[in-house]
């Protein structure tokens, strides 16, 4: 290990983790500034406890911009009696929580995407310092971990619970059951286009049960992804033994990213026609969407085609692109 990682976190806790009952409080970390000398960013945090068990870790807010996560995890936070527990619940409903309050998917502090800023650094900038306390101080404790993202402000998705393809057979079974439990519309074996600093890996390699969302986007949340996102979470924590109950499943399609194949993105700025709507058949070959030069009239779209046969799992949200920007994925069934 890097000799950086021998200091310890500057975050201090307000909660005690090995209290039983409910305890709403804070993560707290110093952030020397002009508008606060000695001031601090106060990262939310409920602990919920009831004697021996498995602990459950709840985190919305990776990323500032994607809401179902943080509505669902507010409110188990106020909701959950510990009496209804076995075990212990840490719910952290906005991890970057200056990106959440800027309403931006990266920090407005360091412009760190929390995402990318795994295992995180005691000494480095805000965003890797939140990495570093997950990591070396929550991770560790936890059985399970359920980390809620939707698409923000650019991208939408149809709901859907995840975990990745890992090498561990054994530990993928047990992620792929949690994902199961989740119970959203569609459930989905992911792999990772840029998986390096992801808070995901980091669980995954401690040997940690690891689920994510995708759960809708561009920048707010739908009643029906809501619901879904309230569901989900108390069916994983019923899943675990962590609640009573039984785990109230409906219907999901499991869809795959098998390969790069499933990404479609821009060479070129425009004006995106979106030609499937998230959900429907795709067929190789088909157009998925086409992008209008905005210059001037008479020159022709370009036209996106799906590589394979699927659904439209994801799609760019706002009406203008650019080059670079993915402006579809699409999921085989
Ligand atoms: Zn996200």
């Amino acid at each position: 290990m890097p000799d950086h990682n021998l200091r310890p976190s500057p975050v201090v806790p307000t909660v005690d983790f090995d209290a039983d009952g409910v305890q709403h409080g804070f993560l707290r970390l110093p952030y020397s500034r002009d508008d606060s000398a000695w001031g601090s960013v106060m990262i939310p945090i409920a602990v919920i406890r009831n004697g021996e068990g498995p602990t459950a870790l709840l985190t919305g807010g990776n990323h500032g911009d994607e809401y179902e996560g943080p509505i669902a995890l507010f409110d188990l936070a106020r909701t959950l009696r510990p009496e209804e527990v076995r075990g212990r619940i840490i719910i952290v409903p906005a991890m970057n929580y200056p990106a959440f309050r800027a309403g931006t998917r990266t920090s407005p502090i360091d412009r760190g995407n929390l995402n990318r800023s795994f295992p995180g650094r005691p000494d480095g900038t805000v965003t890797e310092k939140i990495a570093d306390y997950f990591t070396r101080n929550l991770l560790p404790l936890a059985d399970i971990v359920l980390d809620f993202h939707s698409g923000g402000r650019t991208l939408d998705f149809v709901p859907f619970a995840a975990a990745h393809i890992l090498p561990d057979k054994a530990q993928e079974a047990r992620c792929f059951a949690a994902v199961a439990a989740f119970s959203a519309p569609y459930s989905m074996r992911m792999l990772e286009i840029d998986a390096v600093g992801m808070y995901d890996t980091t669980a995954e390699e401690m040997g940690k049960v690891f689920v994510t969302t995708e759960l809708g986007g561009g920048g707010t949340a739908r009643a029906e992804t809501v619901r879904i996102a309230k569901r989900g979470v108390r069916n994983v924590l019923r899943h675990a033994g962590i609640l009573d109950g039984v785990i109230e499943r409906s219907e999901s399609r499991w869809i795959d990213m098998p390969s790069d194949d499933c990404f479609l993105f821009a060479e070129e700025e425009g004006l995106i026609e979106t030609c499937k709507d998230l959900g429907e058949t795709v067929r190789a070959g088909e157009i998925v969407a086409r992008i209008y030069p905005t210059g001037r009239t008479g020159s022709p779209p370009v036209e996106h085609r799906a590589a394979l046969d699927g659904i439209l799992a994801a799609r760019h949200f706002p009406g203008l692109v650019k080059a670079g920007d993915c402006i579809a994925v699409v999921g085989t069934v």
